[in-house]
């Protein structure tokens, strides 16, 4: 039988093959930071990792990780409800919500997981969700997991938003969603106007701040704190996957009844394993560091406008960013991928997005700034840019 199969694949593997889609994985010999190793030998500088607060090979966080493993072992070999609860995942929990001013949190596998498992135990088909067309795909997963009626307004397009909140008037209870920061143009959910529609329409607000926890804000809280309204959403979610140490691990934050369903109805949360003890420890590690100095936030927020600034100051298109992703704009998918090809072999790591991961026409270098980047590394990737930019004809 699994010849007709095995045939069946390899012709759409072939397919994605022609069509250039095919991701081929780049192998890493040393720890994820802004100098890595790759297997060919080639020493490169990294600007294509959600590591923005260079915490990935973190001392402080490695310690934690090491002497947790000497406390409370390696695995917990079970789900949260029947014996994989620790005293660490509880305070981890706790110094979430308290970084987030929210009032409960849950942990889980990954945000991923989080995602996947919020709507489904708190809305029916009485209820509508209302999600930006630029969602995560774990969003979008975890809406089809839910028998709510579904909505979806144009990407951070506060008026079509608002025709949807007049569409949906009948339902019983409504929650709108959105990323806190899109991953392709690094730009920012315009969530105060969100929360003032949601107060106006009589809905809920959920903010997903996977790219923005650690990065948005003066102190990192994401864009509740870029928009003065911290605690003011019901429902947070995140992951410890990027700024946060980028590990492993998701988690859902806000209303204390929320959670408290959540821990008794949530799939991903009752049928899948804890995260390591190793991971809360450090995790809790992680948000003592950032709570107790800004240093890291500081650092990233500087990054990121001294390498903005140089680059528009070279003539490069770039997409408005509040994050620290920043759109490199080619319009073009062959030269998106020969302009990432060439930076390679200059010793810059970037990625090349083209349809259908960005619509036709949108193809770009996506950058992503890092607290781990030095000052010589931004020169050394501006000047990389600006020498391949004039060598294929973007800047003059
Ligand atoms: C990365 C990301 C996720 C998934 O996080 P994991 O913890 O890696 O599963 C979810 N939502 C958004 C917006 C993301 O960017």
């Amino acid at each position: 039988m699994y010849n007709n199969y095995q045939n069946h694949l390899v012709k759409i593997i072939d397919e994605i093959k022609e069509a250039g889609l095919y991701k081929n994985e780049r192998i890493i010999v040393s720890p994820q930071g802004a100098e890595i190793e790759l297997n060919t030998g080639q020493k490169v500088l990294n600007f294509c990792a959600n590591n923005y607060l260079g915490l990935s090979n973190n001392p402080l966080l490695i310690e934690a990780a090491k002497a947790s493993l000497d406390d409370h072992g390696y695995g917990m070999s079970s789900v949260r409800f029947i014996c994989g609860t620790t005293d660490l995942h509880k305070e981890l929990e706790k110094k979430i919500a308290e970084f987030f001013s929210t009032e409960e949190t849950i942990l889980y596998a990954a945000c991923f997981d989080a995602n996947g498992g919020v709507f489904e135990p708190l809305l029916t088909e009485e209820d509508a969700i209302i999600s930006d067309s630029l969602n995560h795909a774990s969003i979008i997963d975890g809406i089809r997991l839910c028998k709510a009626q579904r909505y979806r307004y144009e990407n951070a397009d506060v008026a079509d938003l608002e025709k949807q909140l007049q569409l949906t008037h009948n339902q019983r209870f409504r929650l709108i969603v959105t990323d806190g920061v899109f991953s392709m143009d690094g730009n920012v959910a315009p969530l105060d106007k969100i929360v003032e529609l949601a107060n106006k329409y009589n809905a809920m607000v959920m903010v997903d701040e996977s790219h923005s926890a650690g990065v948005v804000g003066k102190t990192g809280r994401g864009v509740t704190e870029l928009f003065n309204i911290k605690g003011k959403v019901e429902i947070i979610t995140g992951t410890l996957g990027k700024a946060f140490g980028g590990a492993i691990g998701g988690f859902t934050t806000g209303k204390k009844e929320i959670v408290e369903i959540l821990r008794q109805r949530s799939r991903p949360y009752l049928f899948s394993n804890s995260i390591p003890p190793m991971v809360a420890a450090a995790g809790i590690r992680m948000i003592e560091m950032i709570t107790e100095t800004n240093v890291l936030q500081d650092k990233l927020h500087y990054n990121s406008d001294y390498f903005i600034a140089g680059m528009k100051n070279l003539g490069f298109d770039i997409k408005p960013t509040k994050s620290a992703i920043c759109a490199v704009m080619l319009y073009d998918a062959r030269l998106s991928q020969d302009f990432a090809a060439r930076l390679l072999q200059e010793g810059i790591y970037v990625i090349g997005f083209y349809f259908p991961v960005v619509p036709k026409g949108q193809a770009r270098i996506r950058v992503q700034l890092s607290a781990g980047h030095e000052k010589e590394h931004l020169d050394k990737a501006i000047r990389a840019f600006e020498k391949i930019g004039k060598e294929l004809g973007v800047i003059k």
